[in-house]
């Protein structure tokens, strides 16, 4: 018996949910009714007893152990001027070992939240990518000329991936008892 279904080599998709998408898109573009994807996106996020408006004011707030110098950007007026502070703080040693560590729990922490964590899992199946043209080809990938043919790392968008599927899986975010880490 021939399996159809591997012809020219290419396994193509089974479609055994009639509410399955046959054409699958991906999200590309933080923006419009997917800004919540953002890390720009402000949703209070509290770590270690202290609140910060938005996910890159926690992550830039974390790239040094200088109390004054996270303080200044927890507080930052926008989760823009958070990222223009948080890379002309005093970067900690141990930045680039921590940093993907770092955004998971901030990501975590932001999608426990009911409403966003529903809106996260409405994005399925979609791939998370976000696009940009500020030449970010580590956490996104940048579409801009110089960069186009260069292939993103993507690591936010494999974040937000690995996420919906725990909230998919019906698996808790943090486990009972969690306790911050201490950045
Ligand atoms: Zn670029």
């Amino acid at each position: 018996m021939v399996d159809h279904r591997h012809k020219g080599g290419r396994k193509l998709p089974m479609i055994t949910d009639p509410i399955f998408p046959t054409s699958i898109v991906t999200i590309d573009k933080f923006d419009g009714d997917y800004r919540f994807l953002s890390n720009f996106f402000l949703h209070d996020i509290v770590y270690q007893n202290l609140v910060y408006p938005s996910v890159e004011h926690l992550f830039q707030s974390l790239k040094t152990t200088m109390i004054g110098a996270r303080v200044t950007v927890q507080t930052a007026a926008t989760a823009g001027i958070a990222k223009k502070i948080g890379c002309k703080v005093p970067l900690r040693s141990d930045w680039e070992a921590i940093k993907q560590s770092v955004m998971m729990l901030a990501i975590r922490k932001k999608f426990s939240d009911n409403k966003l964590g529903m809106m996260l899992r409405s994005t399925y199946p979609s791939p998370l990518v976000e696009g940009n043209w500020w030449h970010d080809n580590c956490w996104g990938d940048c579409k801009c000329p110089q960069c186009k043919d260069k292939p993103g790392e993507n690591l936010l968008g494999k974040i937000l991936i690995s996420v919906r599927k725990d909230l998919i899986l019906g698996k808790p975010l943090f486990v009972p008892g969690f306790v911050d880490p201490e950045y």
